[in-house]
């Protein structure tokens, strides 16, 4: 549908409209608000008036854990999140102190490392920012309301809105906008409304992991301290991995994983009973004093998904995308709202600068702020070729041994919990200073006669071959 622009191109957007009312929309909608007038965000689901998991966000009812920089973000947007949630039942904790972090395979070492992971379940977090946006007169979050395609100017160089209709088939119309946010997650349409329209679809980067998800929800049957977080991570050979975080009112949430399109049994004695083949029993050992407070559920992630829009040479003005349909992360390292805290943070400073070429600017900002997550989350995870590009393998082998080593010094695990919850980058592991002591700490503990060998210590390990290659420290 063609339709006359309503701005010039120079002009700074009036009314914005967000596709997609999950974490990245809310986000992108907070963080645009100040400089426009209205934003309207639509997504097609009923949206639940308690916390409550929802069919357009699947993912949800799986754990979720938010890093330190996307709650330090939350936080910024939304004084006081972090004590209302705390105050709602949800837990806080340093991650080094309250976690354990099986990933080669011994814990890392405990440590204070001054970060704090906020623990509440994902329905509850999007219920809350969602409340606390709404809070803002101008801000408009209409349910029900599906987007069926890009509106354009008669020239198709810019979008000048959305055509919705509501899930049950009603007319579609129009919504104006002078800038659209595509915040649909995975399955956006953006690539196919666009090449409808003679634009190029950009180019992906796409590494497949087909994993498969088994979650519960437990509760501890005797009131005992059971640590906030429990991670083991998968092996090479052992393609299994758990995680077990802390959520509100005392529940938790427990992920099995399998690789390779390896199902995780959901029944609950076979779930237990999978839990004790990860590479290390620490999970395991806190699931037998946990009762399961439901069914379960399952997922499928078949795989990472990189669309560059940074790179395409043609996209029309007043449109951008962002979150989970600008890259979609293995959830290995639970970063992918963090990483649309920083896209939106991102967007609202490239629109404060002025609207001129604002999708070009903005998403070369958020490739920038992909690539240290995309990183850390595909490291070793073998391209469509069926090969992993030299430097993730470089990468990779010394992970595997720094990580050996950081289950012994507490200073390489901080750096390295630091660099999870993305603060700072992971050059910072590289650095000379922490590839020695990397080499004493290994050496030292090869020597000690009592340790048990740290797997780095002795002999180089292989690395994973190609389609078994486990992503560098992962956790799930
Ligand atoms: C198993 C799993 C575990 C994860 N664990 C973590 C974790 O621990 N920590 C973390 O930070 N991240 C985690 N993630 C990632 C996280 O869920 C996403 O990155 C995050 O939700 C941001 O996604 P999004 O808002 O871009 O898209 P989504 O959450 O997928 O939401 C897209 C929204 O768009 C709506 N929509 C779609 N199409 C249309 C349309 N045409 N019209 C209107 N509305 C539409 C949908 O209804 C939905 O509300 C995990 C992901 C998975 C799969």
């Amino acid at each position: 549908m063609a339709m006359a622009a309503s701005t010039t191109r120079a002009g700074a957007p009036r009314h914005v409209v967000v596709v997609g009312g999950s974490i990245a929309g809310l986000l992108a909608a907070r963080a645009l608000v100040d400089h426009v007038d209205r934003v309207t965000v639509l997504d097609r689901d009923d949206l639940p008036r308690e916390p409550a998991a929802r069919g357009g966000v699947p993912q949800g009812r799986h754990a979720h854990g938010l890093l330190d920089r996307g709650r330090d973000l939350l936080e910024g947007w939304f004084p006081g999140l972090t004590d209302d949630l705390v105050a709602q039942g949800a837990r806080l904790g340093d991650p080094g102190e309250r976690g354990v972090w099986c990933l080669r395979p011994e814990p890392l070492a405990p440590v204070s490392t001054g970060l704090q992971m906020l623990l509440v379940s994902r329905p509850l977090l999007e219920w809350y920012v969602r409340l606390r946006l709404l809070q803002d007169g101008r801000v408009e979050i209409r349910e029900n309301s599906s987007v069926l395609d890009l509106a354009f100017s008669q020239d198709e160089a810019r979008v000048v809105g959305v055509i919705v209709a509501d899930r049950d088939g009603g007319v579609p119309t129009l919504v104006p906008a002078q800038l659209v946010v595509d915040a649909s997650g995975r399955n956006s349409r953006t690539t196919e409304w666009l090449e409808r329209r003679g634009y190029f679809a950009p180019p992906e980067d796409v590494r497949r992991v087909d994993k498969r998800y088994a979650t519960h929800r437990v509760r501890p049957i005797a009131e005992e301290a059971a640590p906030l977080a429990v991670a083991v991570a998968a092996r090479p050979g052992v393609p299994r991995s758990g995680i077990l975080l802390a959520q509100e009112d005392g529940r938790y949430v427990v992920s099995l994983v399998g690789r390779g399109g390896v199902q995780p049994p959901v029944a609950w004695p076979e779930f237990v009973a999978f839990a004790r083949t990860l590479a290390h029993p620490a999970l395991a050992d806190v699931l037998s004093g946990m009762q399961a407070l439901d069914a379960g559920a399952t997922y499928r992630f078949p795989a990472n998904r990189r669309r560059r829009w940074e790179r395409v040479a043609r996209f029309p003005d007043g449109l951008v995308v962002t979150g989970d349909a600008f890259c979609v992360f293995d959830p290995v390292h639970g970063q992918g709202m963090t990483v649309a805290s920083i896209e939106a943070e991102a967007l609202g400073r490239c629109l404060g600068e002025g609207s001129d070429r604002l999708a070009e600017r903005f998403h070369r900002a958020a490739a920038a702020a992909v690539d240290t997550p995309w990183t850390i989350a595909v490291g070793g995870t073998p391209d469509e070729r069926g090969g992993v590009p030299f430097p993730e393998r470089a990468v990779g082998a010394y992970l595997d041994r720094y990580l050996s080593a950081a289950s012994a010094d507490p200073d390489l695990a901080a750096a390295f919990l630091r660099v999870s919850h993305l603060h700072g980058s992971p050059r910072e592991l590289l650095a000379p200073r922490r590839a020695l002591r990397v080499a004493a700490v290994l050496a030292r503990e090869a020597l000690r006669p009592s340790a048990r060998p740290l797997r780095g210590a002795t002999a180089p390990q292989p690395t994973a071959p190609p389609g078994a290659a486990v992503p560098m420290g992962e956790i799930r």
